[in-house]
């Protein structure tokens, strides 16, 4: 992986726009806005997180040229672009964000701003993958009962990452190895949003990202952890 972090097809194309999946410990760019993050479905404008951290939201959009950021772990960092209006937006999602609706928050203040689902474009960048996450069964159960959820993905026997630079997570509590990415992306598609729109760049902050990269790998080796910041912008 490059030392600039990890690329999105998607967004490259996009000729209007920058954007970057830092590697942890990088510094954000310095005019960039970024909220107090709690794992809520707050979404708020660039400019009401100015100075950082101004007020407790886990999606920023894009106001002007400003970068929007978020910082993760192991959480997904969520990138929005619109083609129709040039507006971009930075997502916070881990699971209990996902599932309380952060996603869905970004995608309305987007439309309230002009965009259409079919004009959206979202790469999700490095996240803890299936081939290191493991989950209660029970919490499984309790997902699987909502009806607002897209179909969900999981395996009972943990999936083997022949792409991972360090070992996979060992299994903890005899839970299930699920896959938030597909999550996340079942929630954008449900939204409407095109799949050739949506990329899932798969790279497993436990295994495969730089080292310092993952909360849980930090967790289970005391390994030292730091942020990953990932940020879009409008160009012009
Ligand atoms: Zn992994």
């Amino acid at each position: 992986m490059s030392h600039a972090g990890p690329r999105s097809t998607l967004l490259d194309a996009l000729p209007w726009l920058d954007y970057a999946f830092q590697p942890a410990g990088q510094p954000v760019p310095t005019d960039a806005a970024y909220g107090q993050q709690r794992h809520s479905a707050q979404v708020v404008l660039a400019t009401q997180n100015l100075p950082p951290k101004s007020c407790e939201s886990d999606g920023v959009i894009g106001e002007n040229q400003l970068p929007v950021a978020v910082y993760t772990a192991d959480c997904l960092p969520v990138l929005f672009a619109d083609t129709q209006q040039h507006q971009v937006a930075a997502v916070h999602a881990g699971l209990k964000g996902t599932l309380s609706g952060i996603l869905n928050s970004a995608i309305d203040a987007l439309l309230a701003r002009g965009a259409r689902t079919e004009t959206l474009h979202v790469a999700i960048g490095p996240a803890i993958g299936p081939c290191c996450y493991e989950l209660g069964k029970d919490l499984v159960s309790q997902m699987q009962q909502r009806a607002d959820l897209p179909a969900l993905q999981w395996a009972s026997e943990q999936p083997h990452n022949s792409a991972a630079i360090r070992p996979q997570a060992r299994a903890h509590h005899q839970g299930v190895w699920f896959d938030l990415p597909h999550l996340a992306r079942g929630l954008l598609l449900q939204r409407g949003i095109p799949a050739e729109q949506i990329e899932v760049l798969n790279v497993c902050t436990y295994c495969m990202a730089e080292s310092g990269s993952s909360y849980r790998y930090n967790t289970h080796f005391d390994s030292g952890y730091q942020s990953r910041f990932s940020w879009i912008r409008r160009r012009d």
